[in-house]
């Protein structure tokens, strides 16, 4: 397999034909999958407040519904390629397809720094993307939800217009959405705490304590927080935290996350913030026998657990070597270069895939969907026993075809999604 850190569907590709080979996976699958459904591109032309004309790109990738509605988030941000779309909507119908929720893979955004927008604006390219979409999207057909710098008011926004439009009440078009307009309780949490039940039931079936277990987190946003806190509670010891500007080290833990949490929310950084008894201050860093740390130097800990919960290829060619986890926790999707994932397999370092790993959010997505097809809405409790179930369900699944063919656990989620996807044509 080569390295092709640039073109994340070329990788998509490549992992895609790594597993077909080895498997008994027809042809004509591994076709229809080579390839998405469709690609859509729409124009967004709007006005903008100073009364000039601006026109912007929008994409939506729908991979398959082999197993369901289209399903995947809607990003905004200036980087978006039609190429890195593809990848990521192929890597939602794997995800999908992994921990067995009924939708197919999708994947969309718009070529738009949203920092630039004001919020009528921001509401103007929601609706105008809306109404380009609305043939191709719905409860049944293509179910989008929040991304990259895309969040529950942005989802309300096309629940309204999609709504407008069609002339019917649907808030089963998106997923995402705010509480009080048909959103789960627990979606927030989902990802974070979904990828600590897929960890802990993975240690559980390799016959390890996770308690004492050192673990270093790349990116403290949405779900480094909410998976930080959940190793926590499980008896691990949280020693390194960064975001994008970088973060703290303390080798003997870190001992009071949600001090630093509430710091990291208030003053948009985490670096300097050493939290003693919930008092925060650079002067503990001492006490506490910490160091700052930079985004990079986070992922080369002497630590058990390295999770990444930041951005796409954070491992390399150039760092994987250095890395000293026995276990890779992948919480973003591609995290990991496909030269960087033989270097893990050649050092013997687990790798819990993304597809597997992060795939907490989609499933509460589904059930948020869910509940608003049949009218309910659950507890949280609810949605988070469920959720724990069906991540366990998942591990269990990967754990064993891993064990059995004796692979690598990407290569057993990619082979137990295939099988899936092929039972059900
Ligand atoms: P977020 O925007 O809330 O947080 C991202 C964090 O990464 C921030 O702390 C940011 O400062 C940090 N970061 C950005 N660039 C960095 C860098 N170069 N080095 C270190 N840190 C950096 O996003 P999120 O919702 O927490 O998502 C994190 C990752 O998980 C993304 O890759 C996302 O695609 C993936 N993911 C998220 C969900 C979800 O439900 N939120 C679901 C599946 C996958």
């Amino acid at each position: 397999m080569q390295d092709d850190t640039d073109n994340p569907w070329k990788r998509a590709q490549t992992q895609l034909a790594h597993v077909a080979k080895q498997t008994q996976i027809d042809p004509f699958l591994v076709a229809r999958l080579s390839e998405p459904d469709r690609t859509i591109e729409v124009s967004i032309p709007m006005v903008m407040d100073d009364g000039t004309t601006k026109v912007f790109r929008g994409f939506r990738v729908q991979h398959t519904n082999i197993l369901g509605p289209y399903k995947g988030g809607l990003r905004y941000h200036i980087g978006v390629h039609v190429d890195e779309v593809k990848a990521l909507a192929f890597w939602m119908t794997m995800k999908n397809a992994v921990v067995d929720v009924p939708f197919g893979g999708g994947k969309g955004g718009v070529v738009v720094d949203p920092k630039m927008l004001s919020d009528t604006e921001l509401e103007k390219l929601t609706r105008e993307f809306t109404r380009k979409l609305v043939p191709n999207i719905g409860p049944m057909l293509d179910v989008p939800a929040p991304d990259v710098n895309t969040n529950s008011k942005i989802m309300s926004w096309i629940v309204s217009e999609y709504s407008k439009v069609t002339g019917v009440l649907s808030p089963a078009v998106v997923t995402g959405k705010p509480i009080t307009e048909g959103g789960s309780q627990g979606r927030t949490e989902a990802t974070g705490f979904g990828g600590s039940y897929a960890l802990l039931a993975l240690l559980t079936r390799m016959g390890k304590d996770p308690k004492g277990m050192t673990v270093a987190i790349q990116g403290f946003g949405n779900v480094g927080s909410f998976l930080a806190r959940a190793l926590n509670d499980a008896g691990m010891k949280v020693v390194a935290l960064t975001d994008s500007k970088g973060g703290i080290y303390i080798p003997d833990g870190i001992p009071d996350l949600d001090a630093v949490q509430a710091c990291k929310e208030s003053n948009g950084v985490l670096s300097g913030y050493y939290c003693a008894g919930s008092v925060c201050d650079f002067s503990y860093k001492h006490t506490l026998g910490g160091r700052d740390i930079t985004p990079t130097e986070v992922l080369e800990l002497p630590v058990d657990i390295i999770v990444a919960a930041a951005l796409e290829n954070t491992f390399t060619k150039e760092n994987a070597q250095r890395i000293q986890a026995s276990l890779v926790l992948e919480m973003a999707n591609g995290p990991t270069t496909i030269e960087a994932d033989s270097i893990f397999k050649q050092k013997d370092i687990i790798v819990v895939p993304d597809i597997l790993a992060n795939a907490g959010g989609v499933a509460v997505s589904y059930f948020e969907w869910k509940q608003n097809r049949i009218g309910e809405q659950w507890e949280k409790d609810r949605v988070l026993r469920d959720l724990k179930l069906l991540m366990e369900s998942a591990v269990n699944r990967v754990y064993e075809t891993a064990q059995k063919q004796s692979v690598t656990l990407r290569d057993a989620a990619y082979r137990v999604a295939l099988e899936r996807l092929q039972k059900t044509t």
